[in-house]
């Protein structure tokens, strides 16, 4: 379990973290989101116990990371935006060295790195670092955040800027991380990605929570569900329904907002002598909340 509560954190005169406050359980993933300079680096950093705040508390698996952090490091894998690798190192000394940062022996490490490299489908086939691509150096950071099998994983941007194959895959990866048991809080500015993993959704704007909440309560709180009917018409003339009607090929869609005025809008479409081809459910995207929040 993470609590952290009434987190702030200056630089300089500028406050760049107001009041942060929110809890995560095991085997949860949270998502931070918000636009750049909103505070999601800063507050990761200082989850993995990189900075400190200036007020607030912060607890990861009952131990008070301001008071102890080095404990806290050990379950914790942190993955920077941008991570430095030491480009001349071969990938397994690469991990053989945090692992002994670590306090692990020479054994588990190998046999830890051997099972990262499988699942993370890395074969680095005795490339340095340096001559290795961008998706398969994100996958060594990855790999160096698990070999100590850390409990909580705090990745800032695990996917940007890789080719939407590599994307998917650490997306799919982390998802299975979450199967296996692992908490894992990250940012993202791909949103789709956020919507489909995160247990729980936490917005920031300019330092404060705009809002948190389960990706159902974000979407009952800035919107409600619509439904796109998609109808022929036999006679164009009759185009009287509700619903704001728009055309694409042959067909016309209305948009309506509850049950009732859907069951109406389709009874009228085959008075009419039209057919219902199909209806879609609409809900407000992550992005569009986003959007919606403002900068
Ligand atoms: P995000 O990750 O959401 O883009 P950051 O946490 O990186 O946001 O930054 C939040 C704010 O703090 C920004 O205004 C940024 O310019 C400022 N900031 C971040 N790091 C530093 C630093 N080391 N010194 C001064 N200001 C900083």
């Amino acid at each position: 379990m993470i609590e952290a509560s009434h987190l702030s954190r200056r630089y300089g005169e500028v406050t760049v973290l107001h009041d942060i406050s929110f809890t995560c359980t095991e085997g949860q993933i949270l998502g931070i989101i918000g636009h750049n300079g909103a505070g999601k680096t800063t507050l990761l950093k200082i989850l993995s116990g990189l900075i400190k705040p200036d007020s607030g508390t912060l607890t990861i698996g009952g131990v008070d990371v301001l008071a102890d952090p080095m404990q806290v490091k050990c379950q914790l894998g942190y993955l920077s935006e941008e991570s430095r690798l030491y480009e001349t190192m071969l990938v397994p000394d690469y991990l053989r060295f945090f692992g002994e940062i670590y306090g692990l022996n020479r054994e588990t490490i190998d046999a830890r790195a051997g099972v990262l490299l499988t699942q993370l489908s890395l074969h680095p086939d005795g490339k340095r670092i340096g001559n290795l691509s961008k998706g398969m150096k994100r996958k060594v950071a990855i790999a160096r955040t698990l070999i100590h099998d850390p409990a909580i994983l705090i990745y800032d941007e695990p996917g940007s800027g890789l080719d939407p194959m590599t994307s998917r895959f650490i997306i799919d990866y982390l998802k299975e991380l979450r199967n296996q048991g692992k908490t894992i809080i990250l940012s993202a500015h791909n949103l789709n990605q956020v919507e489909e993993i995160c247990d729980l959704v936490m917005i920031l704007k300019r330092g404060d929570v705009v809002v948190r909440g389960t990706m159902p309560e974000l979407r009952e709180q800035f919107g409600s569900i619509r439904y796109e009917v998609w109808y022929l018409l036999p006679d164009e003339s009759l185009m009287t329904l509700p619903g704001g009607t728009e055309k694409s090929g042959n067909l016309w869609m209305s948009t309506v907002r509850s049950v009732s005025d859907l069951n109406s809008l389709t009874s009228d479409v085959t008075t009419n002598g039209g057919v219902v081809e199909r209806i879609e459910s609409r809900y407000p995207s992550l992005e569009e909340i986003l959007i919606k929040i403002g900068k």
